[in-house]
C-alpha cells in the first residue's frame, strides 16, 4: 500500500474518476486510473468501482457516495428501496460484521458487489442476514436436510428444515419445515461423480468437482430463496461420522460472505445446538 496517500487525496482521485466517467465516459475514466501513480490494490479497487458504476448506472440509479465513513461507495434504488453498495475486487477483504451497526442504526439495506476485473463479471450480495433477537448480531438461515430413516444408501431426504442459527449464542429456531422428497447432498455428490466421471485423485479435478457440486447446490438454494424470501447462509445434512460414532450435521455449502464464520465440511453435533423459542 502507498503509505503516503491521504484520505483527502484518495477522495479527490475517486471524485475525478467518477466525474470523468459521468462527463466523458468509461474509457476516459479508465485511462485516468491507468495513469495514476498508486498501488495495484488501489488501482484495482478504483477500476472495480468504475466497472460497477458503468454496469448499473441507469438500472440502479446510482449516485457515488464521496464521503468516507458510510462503508459504501454508491447508493442506488432497487425495487423502490434505497440500497448502499460497497464495491470490492476481493471478497476476502470484506467482513459482514463491519456493516452490522450501520444496518441496525440506519435501517438501510447494504449490498456488497464483487467485481472480477478479468471477466468483468459482477455479483451483488445483499447483506440481508437476519439479526439475532437474543444478542443482536447477525444470525444465519441454514437449510438442513434430514434423512430420518438414516438409510444414507437411498440418498433420499423426506424432511427439510430452515433453521435460524446464531453462531454467537448458538441458538437455533425452526423457521420452515418442508416434507419434500429430495435428493441428499451425498446423493448429489454420488450422481455427479457418476455423470462427470472425473479422476478425483489430483487437486485440479477435485476443485473442479467441488465447483460443479457447489454450483448445483447454489441453484437449489436460489430457488428456495425465491420461495421463502430468506437469504440462505449455508446448507447442511445429517451424516454418519465414524470417529464420533453418531450422526452429525455437516455443512456442504456456505454463502461466500460467511466463509470465515462457517467451514464447509464442519461437523456439528446435533446436541450442540441449543433449541429455544425466540
Ligand atoms: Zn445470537
Amino acid at each position: 500500500m502507498n503509505k503516503k496517500i491521504s484520505c483527502s487525496i484518495w477522495g479527490n482521485i475517486r471524485k475525478k474518476s467518477i466525474y470523468l466517467y459521468e462527463t466523458k465516459g468509461l474509457d476516459e475514466a479508465l485511462n485516468y486510473i491507468k495513469g495514476l501513480n498508486i498501488t495495484p490494490n488501489l488501482r484495482a479497487g478504483l477500476k472495480g468501482e468504475i466497472f460497477f458504476f458503468d454496469r448499473f448506472y441507469s438500472s440502479l440509479k446510482l449516485e457515488a457516495l464521496l464521503d468516507s465513513g458510510v462503508k459504501a461507495d454508491f447508493t442506488g434504488i432497487q425495487k423502490g428501496e434505497m440500497i448502499n453498495f460497497d464495491v470490492t475486487t476481493n471478497i476476502n477483504y470484506k467482513n459482514i460484521e463491519d456493516y452490522l451497526e450501520l444496518i441496525k442504526k440506519k435501517k438501510k439495506q447494504y449490498s456488497i458487489a464483487i467485481v472480477d476485473l478479468e471477466s468483468t463479471d459482477i455479483e451483488i450480495f445483499p447483506l440481508k442476514f437476519p439479526i439475532c433477537p437474543k444478542c443482536s448480531n447477525f444470525s444465519h438461515y441454514i437449510l438442513y436436510k434430514e434423512t430420518p430413516n438414516r438409510d444414507l444408501e437411498t440418498y433420499i431426504s423426506n424432511s427439510q428444515f430452515i433453521f435460524q442459527f446464531c453462531p454467537n449464542c448458538l441458538i437455533r429456531k425452526e423457521i420452515h419445515h418442508f416434507n419434500n422428497i429430495d435428493q441428499t447432498y451425498l446423493g448429489l455428490i454420488d450422481s455427479l461423480e457418476k455423470e462427470l466421471n472425473l479422476n478425483l485423485t489430483d487437486d485440479i479435478s477435485r476443485n473442479r468437482f467441488l465447483e460443479i457440486f457447489h454450483n448445483n447446490v447454489k441453484e437449489e438454494v436460489q430457488i428456495l430463496e425465491k420461495e421463502t424470501g430468506l437469504l440462505i447462509s449455508g446448507t447442511a445434512e445429517i451424516g454418519y461420522n465414524t470417529h464420533i460414532g453418531d450422526y452429525v450435521a455437516y455443512l456442504s455449502w456456505v454463502h461466500p460472505l460467511v466463509e470465515d464464520i462457517f467451514d464447509i465440511g464442519e461437523l456439528w453435533s446435533l446436541d450442540g445446538w441449543k433449541e429455544i423459542d425466540l
